[in-house]
Order: structure tokens, then sequence, then C-alpha cells
């Protein structure tokens, strides 16, 4: 018995999410349209003897409608429908968790269609509404202030699955500005960056604009001035020392990759148009804080154009760092100032959820171990 076009959508639709082996999913191997850009995506339609054209309404469908049901894309016909449906899928993620903050700040716990799950946080402030989200389950840079640092590295994210973040989770006000620094180091998986930050980007799509988007970086040389050539968005890179010992303790690729190499790589950067690059400097009390370490930092940027971000730690039970009293960090910016370097101090947000990156991901696991 043949089904009603209805009937074949419901039974697809049922379907859909099973067998999920990255790009691919079900026994029919229907592939994931999500993540193609335009040109891909018409290619597949040409493949399967549908105009160019289509591949536009569909992508509109996608990331201007959101729409994750090929059967409520009215304006299609009901012929190209079925034959999306039978021979492609949309998956979604799903949240799992939710922590929200008394100043707004919402953290997500997000799993993914293989069970993977990454965090991204909604950060309301002054009129921007702020997504930073995940690139990668876990990370292999091992930084010891980052609750992910500890967890072990699974695997890529997809690019669909980082603009899914943005597309998938339901929040109090549309976001404007995207950072790339929730769980992963972007530059490890830099080319599902590279096609997420065009995703975001499409004006046929969900259209935020390059400025608006920052990738936050240890600093991965050789892929520093690659993304800066990309023009696809704002450049930070996490400092949090000033000394090549200092920096080593926290973060292991400095060993790799030490100081003097990476400043000379930023002060040798050319960027599109007024680029600059920022540096994020998170303050820990007696480790980093020094005004010594100011100056140092005021003369490793003294000769080109950058700016820093200062932030203080926030104190968590996976590390034995402590957060400096505002007093030290009004003191260690006022150095950078007086060296005319342009240096904000951004409070901490969320301080009351398990805000530092990769936290509620470690604090759920525990918590279902817990229960075992
Ligand atoms: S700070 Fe970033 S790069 Fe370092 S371990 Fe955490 S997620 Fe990875």
């Amino acid at each position: 018995m043949r089904l009603s076009l209805d009937s074949q959508i419901e039974e697809w639709n049922k379907g859909a999410g099973i067998g999920y082996k990255g790009d691919q999913m079900d026994t029919a191997v229907r592939e994931n349209l999500k993540g193609l850009p335009l040109d891909e995506l018409e290619g597949r339609m040409l493949a399967l003897g549908h105009p160019s054209f289509r591949a536009k309404q569909l992508f509109r469908w996608l990331y201007k409608e959101r729409e994750n049901d090929f059967s409520k894309m009215t304006d299609l016909s009901k012929s190209f429908r079925a034959d999306l449906m039978a021979h492609f899928c949309l998956p979604t993620i799903k949240v799992i968790e939710e922590q929200k903050s008394v100043d707004g700040t919402i953290k997500f716990l997000v799993q993914l269609p293989d069970g993977e799950k990454v965090e991204s946080v909604y950060i309301p402030s002054d009129g921007r509404y702020t997504l930073c989200v995940s690139t990668q389950v876990g990370c292999k840079m091992a930084c010891t202030f980052c609750a992910t640092g500890y967890q072990k590295f699974t695997r890529d994210l997809k690019s669909w699955e980082i603009v899914e973040q943005l597309m998938g989770i339901k929040v109090p006000y549309p976001v404007t500005n995207i950072v790339m620094m929730g769980m992963g180091e972007p530059f490890d998986n830099y080319d599902e960056v590279i096609k997420a930050l065009k995703l975001f980007q499409d004006p046929m799509g969900l259209k935020v604009g390059k400025r608006h988007i920052t990738v936050s970086t240890v600093g991965l040389n050789p892929k520093i001035q690659e993304f800066a050539d990309a023009n696809l968005g704002r450049l930070a890179i996490s400092l949090h020392g000033t000394t090549d010992e200092q920096r080593s303790e926290i973060m292991p690729i400095n060993r790799k990759y030490p100081l003097a190499d990476l400043m000379d790589i930023c002060r040798k950067l050319k960027f599109k148009g007024q680029g600059r690059v920022t540096f994020e400097y998170i303050l820990f009390d007696g480790f980093n804080d020094s005004l010594e370490d100011a100056h140092r930092l005021a003369k490793w940027v003294s000769d080109f154009r950058c700016k820093i971000n200062l932030l203080a730690y926030n104190e968590n039970s996976f590390s034995k760092l402590k957060r400096p009293s505002e007093q030290r960090v009004l003191a260690f910016q006022n150095i950078l100032l007086g060296h005319n370097i342009t240096t904000t101090y951004r409070r901490s947000r969320g301080r009351d959820i398990a805000a530092a990156c990769g936290q509620l991901k470690t604090e759920v696991a525990n918590s279902s171990l817990r229960q075992l």
C-alpha cells in the first residue's frame, strides 16, 4: 500500500535522529543538510534533478525561518518535499539542563544527536545579547584554570552543531553577538569553525555581522594570520601570563608556542580594514596580578595596536587558583592605562551559577555518577 504524502512525512519525521553518525543518519543514509553552504546545497538539489533556485528556498527555510521539518516548508511543492525527506534529514540539538543567574546570564547544557554534551552561555549586557558557543566536545589544551581542560577530548563539533547553538536554543531576547569562547579551542577545529562563521554571517540567513563575532584562541600560531586573512570575525587571544614560566604553568600550549613567538606574530599581524587583536587576561590572585606583571604586559604590547580585556577569575572547586580583590584588578588596569594601552575590565557574569567554561557539564556528570 502506498502511503499518502502526509503519512510519509510523519514516518520520516519519526525516523529523524535515529542512527546519527556525524553527518549522516538512518538506514536509508539520509544526508544531513544542515551546515552546507548555499553552493553545496545547490549541488545537492541539482543532483536530485531540481533547479538550483530550490536551494535558495531551502536555505531561507533553514536559516531564516529556522524550520527543522520539511513538511512545514509550505511554499515548496509536495513532490519536492517528499524528495527532500527521502534523501535528507535535519538533526537538532537538545537543551538538557539550564541554570539562570540573577544577572540574567543563562547557561545551557546541550545534548548533541550522538549523546555528547557541550555548553552554551547567553549573556545579556547593556542592550547586547551575547551567545558564547562551544566548538569541541572537551578540549586538548588542558588549561589548568578551566573545567573543560580537565575533560577528555571526544570530538570536534561539525559546523552545523556550532551554528545550531544559536538556532536551537531559546533565549529571552534575540542574540546580537557571538563569541567562540565556550568548550574547545576554535583553531583546533579550524575548518568547521570557518564554515560556521560563514553560515552565521550569510545575508540570506542568520545575518550576524562579523563585527559582532569574536573567536577566542589560546594562540595556535600557524592559524592566527590565516584567520585574520579570512576576515570573518574579531580575534581574541587568551594570554593570562607575562612570562613563559608563568604561562606554561597554566597553559601547556605555551611550551609549544612561547610568548615571544606568539607576540611576534601578533605584532606582524595584517588585518583587513581596521582590525586589531584583543588579549584576554584573567587575573589570578598572587599568580599573575602583580604590578610587575602589569608593566611586563604593557611592554609586550607597547609597539602594536591592540586591546586588553581584564577579567577576575571565578573561583571554583576544580582549581586552586584564587580571585584577586577588586582593588588589585583596578591597580593592574591603571598601570596599563598609564602606558596608554586600551584596557577594559569586564566584570564577571553569572558568578552564582556554574559559569566557568565546562563547569556545568562536569557538575551534571558528577551528579549522575553520584546517583549510580
Ligand atoms: S580555556 Fe579554552 S583552550 Fe583552555 S582548556 Fe578551556 S576550553 Fe580549552
